[in-house]
């Protein structure tokens, strides 16, 4: 069921936001539908069935949103990846270039681990900066990353050759 919504018809546009030039990709029409939402979660569970995945890592905030209930959807846990001096216990921190700013993402040192098989999830891949952080800071656990996977991939934006040879997996491709 979950494969036939056509999850591009509830993914809005918004010309200029947060600033001039950037079209904004508004995705609240998706997590307002639930048949849409849950079909989202459906897509990302059926490709990512039997891979071995033990974790699924997203930063916030976001990422949050299709990274829980898809770790809830695969039983396995779920890793939150923060916004500087958010997470209470010992860190690990990455440096990155949003489309539109300069960030810093921060990991629980004891998230990850050698032998931990992590997904990477997002709602929208742009330049790749981001998702590329979250790399970064699971890889340096000597955690394996199998995959990177998005609600949306902006494709003219080139993020994924930032990515590859590391999998990415997009729902939608603009
Ligand atoms: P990037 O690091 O450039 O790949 O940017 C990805 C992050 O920024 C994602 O977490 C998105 O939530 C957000 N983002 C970047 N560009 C857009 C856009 N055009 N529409 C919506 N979200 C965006």
């Amino acid at each position: 069921m979950g494969a036939a919504v056509d999850l591009r018809t509830y993914v809005r546009d918004i010309p200029d936001f947060p600033k001039p030039g950037i079209l904004f990709k508004d995705i609240t029409p998706l997590l307002s539908n639930p048949e849409a939402f849950a079909a989202s979660i459906d897509q990302f569970a059926q490709r990512f069935q039997g891979r071995g995945v033990n974790l699924i890592a997203a930063a916030e905030a976001r990422g949050f949103i299709f990274g829980a209930p898809l770790a809830i959807r695969m039983n396995v846990g779920f890793v939150p990846i923060r916004k500087p001096g958010k997470l209470p216990f010992a860190t690990i921190a990455a440096e990155y270039q949003l489309e539109y700013g300069v960030d810093k993402l921060e990991v629980h040192t004891d998230a990850f681990g050698p032998g931990r098989r992590v997904l990477l999830i997002d709602d929208v891949l742009a330049t790749g900066g981001t998702m590329r952080a979250c790399r970064e800071l699971v890889e340096s656990t000597g955690a394996t990353v199998i995959a990177s996977a998005f609600l949306i991939e902006l494709g003219f934006l080139g993020g994924r050759a930032r990515l590859e040879p590391c999998e990415v997996v997009s729902l939608i491709t603009y």
